[in-house]
């Protein structure tokens, strides 16, 4: 048996499971098998050190483990060591583990189309929006702007990528939105509300090109309700999930991932 998770803490809300299963079957891989692996902060190290004597060939890793991940490893990416946080760990036979990070390249694949010369707007300063930033910067998006409710947060990540601070959102042909807003439906009821946490308006969303929301739930999210309204196009965070769950797949069996399977199994109710 070859063995799959996903690390997190909480992690029973993931849709990672269902994702990654389906893929496998579909791929005639039947020795292979997903799991959730619920491990407190405290005993992730303990626990990833562990994983591979126990049969795991790798793991995704999610909230709030991405720091500790890469911290653990035996080699990294350079994407990894650059964003300075790994979302997919691979364990070889003799012991190691190598950290890699596919929130990057799964935003950028998941857009779909080029963003060389194009500016964006990243909404957030947490480890998401740092992939973030880095992806869209490595692809060739410029200017690259960075708002943050706490905006010494979004001045550091800036400086450390070679970003800009807005001190307010911008005008832009992107926006990406890497905060939780939008998350609980109970904090952000209505459209309003969501977008008064993101300093944003309706009208303003309606002058971006592109819309795309890391946060995915029940439903549409408010701001991607807010740009479909406005006929704006958009990326939900669903899409954005499995880009990176089918890059960390490829890596670990060496097999094209099946997106449609992935996206048919992530798509219950989106
Ligand atoms: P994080 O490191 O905890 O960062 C959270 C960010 O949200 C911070 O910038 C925080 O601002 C901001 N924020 C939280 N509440 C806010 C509010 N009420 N108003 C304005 N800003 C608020 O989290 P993360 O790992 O970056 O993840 C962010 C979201 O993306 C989560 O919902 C996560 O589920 C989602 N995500 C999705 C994918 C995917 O594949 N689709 C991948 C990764 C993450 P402060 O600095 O001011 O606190």
């Amino acid at each position: 048996m070859h063995r799959l998770g996903v690390l997190g803490w909480p992690v029973s809300h993931s849709r990672s499971p269902a994702i990654h299963n389906a893929a496998l079957a579909a791929l005639g891989l039947s020795d292979w098998h997903y799991q959730r692996l619920p491990v407190p902060p405290a005993l992730f190290d303990e626990t990833v050190g562990a994983l591979g004597a126990a049969g795991f060939h790798g793991a995704n890793v999610t909230i709030p483990h991405k720091q500790a991940a890469l911290a653990v490893a035996s080699e990294a990416s350079a994407t990894a060591r650059a964003i300075g946080a790994a979302n997919t760990l691979t364990f070889g036979e003799r012991g190691e583990i190598l950290a890699e990070n596919t929130d990057a390249p799964g935003l950028i694949a998941a857009l779909g189309f080029p963003v060389r010369g194009r500016s964006a707007q990243v909404l957030g300063a947490g480890g998401s929006a740092r992939a973030a930033v880095w992806a869209l910067l490595d692809a060739g998006a410029e200017p690259v702007w960075v708002w943050n409710r706490t905006p010494e947060r979004a001045r550091e990540l800036a400086g450390d990528l070679g970003a800009e601070a807005a001190t307010a959102p911008r005008r832009a042909d992107l926006l990406i939105n890497c905060t939780s807003v939008g998350l609980s439906v109970e904090r952000s009821a209505t459209e309003d509300g969501a977008l008064n946490q993101l300093r944003l308006t309706g009208d303003q969303i309606g002058e971006y090109s592109h819309v795309a929301d890391l946060v995915y739930r029940s439903g549409s999210t408010p701001l991607l309700a807010a740009a479909h309204n406005r006929g704006v196009a958009t990326t939900d965070g669903l899409e954005i999930l499995i880009a990176q769950g089918a890059l960390s797949l490829e890596g670990w069996t060496m097999l094209p991932a099946p997106l449609e399977v992935m996206r048919a199994a992530a798509a219950i109710d989106r």
